[in-house]
């Protein structure tokens, strides 16, 4: 059966010849689509000035929601309709692929393998030039006799930590398994700035965070915050309760001589 309605009319008043022309839309679709993969008329929409879209279900397996979409459209004063495309489109329904992720947005960390490449932007926001190339533009080349300059004056690294790459750095941190929300920490005796464990690192960080050096503790090595802890604290005491209790003597002992009373 075929319905016709008009779906939209964003730019004014539609063609009514070109919105009636439904059989010419559905004659232009089966010339590239099998009638069997074609359903009902699903309207109209005004594309603009003489210019309509056809929609038609899709009844072609695994493509349920999906729309063939015919644009016609005709010129000033003349009755023949042309068409301009045939496509098919996802309705409301469709099932589609997701949105394209980009792959460097997918990288998490930890998804490096040996041998494996991460090149950084030449604009990420977390590093910052440690020197200047001037104000001239300069092609590959020359920054290369730059860099060379630079490295030969002891100038250090081209580029170094920015503020928000640095602050980015301590949130997450922060946030992380070396921080103070872990139950490892929150069951803690004691914070991280009082064990003896702690190694101190330079820099704005040093007054939040330091690195674990106690190779019994499950951050052995890594970034803590002041205020994480866990249970190997250098100034961890067992409770009375807790420590070993001496052992009772054997009740039969192997190992030393017995005493014997001599008559
Ligand atoms: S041993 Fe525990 S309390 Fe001490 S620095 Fe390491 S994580 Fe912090």
């Amino acid at each position: 059966m075929t319905t016709l309605a008009t779906l939209t009319a964003p730019r004014g008043r539609a063609d009514a010849a070109l919105v009636a022309a439904v059989d010419v839309a559905r004659a232009a679709l089966l010339e590239d689509v099998d009638p069997a993969d074609v359903g009902d008329h699903l309207g109209a929409t005004n594309e603009g000035e003489r210019v309509v879209t056809h929609q038609f279900a899709c009844t072609r397996r695994g493509y349920l929601g999906w729309r063939w979409s015919v644009t016609i459209t005709r010129a000033p004063r003349q009755k023949t309709v042309t068409v301009d495309e045939v496509v098919l489109i996802p309705g409301d329904d469709a099932i589609v692929a997701p949105a394209w992720v980009p792959y460097r947005d997918r990288i998490q960390a930890g998804d490096l393998s040996p041998g494996d490449l991460l090149p950084v932007s030449d604009d990420d926001p977390r590093l910052v030039p440690t020197y200047s190339y001037g104000d001239d533009p300069l092609d590959s080349d020359d920054r290369a006799q730059v860099r060379q300059v630079a490295q030969d004056l002891g100038l250090g690294r081209v580029r170094t930590l920015s503020a928000e790459g640095r602050d980015l750095a301590a949130q997450r941190w922060y946030d992380g398994d070396g921080g103070p929300d872990t139950p490892l920490a929150q069951s803690a005796p004691h914070h991280c700035h009082t064990c003896g464990f702690l190694l101190r690192i330079a820099g704005p960080l040093s007054e939040t965070f330091g690195v674990c050096a106690n190779g019994d503790a499950n951050d052995d090595g890594r970034v803590v915050s002041f205020d994480h802890g866990c249970g190997a604290h250098s100034e961890v005491r067992l409770a009375k309760r807790h420590e070993p209790q001496p052992l009772p003597d054997h009740v039969f002992d192997t190992l030393s001589t017995d005493e014997f009373e001599s008559f």
